[in-house]
């Protein structure tokens, strides 16, 4: 049976475990996260499609099955896994995906790598998602397709399907085309991304970055441009955009271009927050800490999200500030992710060797100033730590979103606590009632972060209350595949955002 929405998203949507020699699929351990959100999606249709891909050591007989259908709490679907092999993974994914696009989508030339990335490959694995997706979409279907690693799909999906509806959202920034344009493939990349209906973004500057973008490489026609409402204006910061266009035309089709930030799903962890266990692990805690201040900082261990620069401007306010000794402390969590990279392994060796610095230099018995934590913290666990901070410090260099400093105000149900949230997270534009800092100036740093803890309780709950008002008032469920509706028989929402 074909599917009225299909969602194209590089990894599967449960885990796949082996359970006495059977193979099951079990749901996420967290319903927090994109793909509970992507499958949310599937209640809506009668019938759904999930695109991914699975390794194979031979993926011209793959030992698994190539779909499977489902049916769970979200609704009935199917996946499509398409087997590719390690070094098909490693190319489009680790290679050109993570050491060409990642760099360049968050303004690190720098870092940008051209030379290993076979081109041939990313069209093959991408043209090998959109005839999945083509084969699963019902006539006039909805294809929603996920972020950069498949920004060929549709290209492909367009010429194979001209019937089906194309989405296509960014979970990244989108950069300027004097960055963009680094990319040799930039015309054959934005050309497949004007072969949708509706392309996606977080926020207003990066939709309005694609735009200048696509003017750049091509002769397009730009609707007019609308105002960006209020609540996405933080004045004087670094992301805020005021004015956006909504479509591009090119070779006789309009594509709208589409602001749609993220929410996080304030029910379920409120929920959490509230929960007895919850409230008791925060008092264990605070207990724990006795009199110290707890700074708390949780991201992936990624050059984009400032870690080293964040611990460099701790050790100096140590330094500068003796009578800070003994009374604060910061959990400095950092995920490490994508094992087998360099760029990742040097970025977790300078964490551990500053962390290491800082505890060595000011730690004593008693009191040891970083407490550096490689692992992934259980979301629940993460509740508790979010209600026991004083402060949450989420300094990230570029991020498209970061939905850690949503999840910590959605869980201060008490209404305390202060956020310094860098002006490079999309999430600024939002939380204008956070302490906004620029990380890339070590003075703003250190202040910022002096100004947090020192911060008396009626300020933090006058803007805890303005944070929490934009966080609850934009949850999850509010996201929708740009301005299309899942449904087709549902009309088009028309309106700027
Ligand atoms: N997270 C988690 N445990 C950890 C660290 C992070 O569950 O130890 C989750 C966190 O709650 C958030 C996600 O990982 O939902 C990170 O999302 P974000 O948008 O902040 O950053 P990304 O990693 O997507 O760039």
């Amino acid at each position: 049976m074909s599917s009225e929405l299909v969602i194209v998203y590089h990894r599967q949507p449960y885990e796949e475990v082996e359970e006495n020699g059977r193979t099951v699929f079990r749901e996420n351990k967290s319903p927090n996260g994109i793909v509970p959100t992507l499958k949310s999606f599937f209640g809506s249709v009668d019938k759904g499609a999930w695109i991914a891909w699975k390794l194979a050591e031979d993926p011209d007989q793959p030992d698994f099955e190539q779909k499977v259908e489902i049916k769970d709490a979200y609704g009935s679907y199917s996946v499509s896994r398409l087997p590719l092999s390690a070094e098909q993974v490693r190319e489009f994914y680790h290679v050109t995906s993570k050491e060409a696009f990642w760099p360049i989508l968050h303004a690190f030339k720098e870092r940008y790598n051209y030379d290993p990335v076979d081109w041939a490959n990313f069209r093959a694995v991408n043209r090998r998602f959109a005839e999945a997706a083509a084969e699963e979409a019902a006539p006039g279907a909805l294809v929603w397709i996920h972020d950069y690693n498949l920004w060929l799909v549709p290209g492909y999906l367009r010429a194979m399907r001209p019937d089906v509806r194309i989405a296509f959202f960014h979970h990244t920034p989108f950069p300027s085309a004097d960055m963009f344009n680094v990319l040799p493939w930039r015309k054959e990349i934005v050309q497949s991304l004007l072969a949708c209906d509706d392309v996606g973004f977080h926020i207003p500057r990066y939709a309005a970055n694609f735009v200048s973008v696509a003017r750049s490489l091509f002769d397009v026609d730009v609707s007019e441009f609308v105002d960006v409402p209020e609540r996405w204006i933080s004045e004087g910061t670094a992301l805020t955009e005021r004015r956006v266009p909504l479509s591009v035309s090119f070779d006789g089709r309009e594509t709208q271009v589409s602001v749609t930030p993220v929410g996080v799903d304030t029910t379920y962890i409120t929920d959490h927050a509230n929960a007895p266990e919850t409230q008791k692990r925060r008092a264990a805690l605070r207990d724990e800490l006795g009199e110290a201040q707890l700074i708390l900082s949780v991201g992936r261990t990624d050059y984009t999200k400032g870690g080293v620069q964040q611990l460099e401007s701790f050790e100096r306010i140590l330094e500068d500030n003796p009578d800070l000794r003994g009374k604060v402390r910061l959990m400095h969590v950092s995920v490490a992710a994508n094992r087998n990279m360099t760029a990742y392994e040097e970025i977790q060796n300078e964490v551990e060797q500053v962390a290491g610095r800082i505890n060595g230099r000011f730690g004593t018995l008693g009191w040891q100033p970083v407490a550096l934590i490689s692992r992934a913290i259980p979301f629940t666990d993460l509740v508790a730590y979010y209600q026991a901070a004083d402060v949450a410090w989420i300094t990230p260099l570029a991020d498209g979103m970061n939905l850690v400093c949503k999840e910590f105000v959605t869980a201060r149900t008490d209404g305390d606590g202060v956020l310094v949230l860098s002006e490079f997270a999309g999430a600024a534009i939002e939380l204008h009632d956070a302490v906004i800092v620029n990380p890339f100036s070590h003075r703003a740093m250190d202040h910022t972060i002096l100004a947090a803890l020192d911060m008396p309780q009626d300020a933090r709950r006058a803007r805890m209350a303005g944070m929490r008002k934009a966080v609850l008032g934009n949850d999850v469920k509010e996201w929708t595949p740009g301005r299309l509706s899942v449904r087709r028989e549902t009309a088009p929402q028309i309106s700027a955002a």
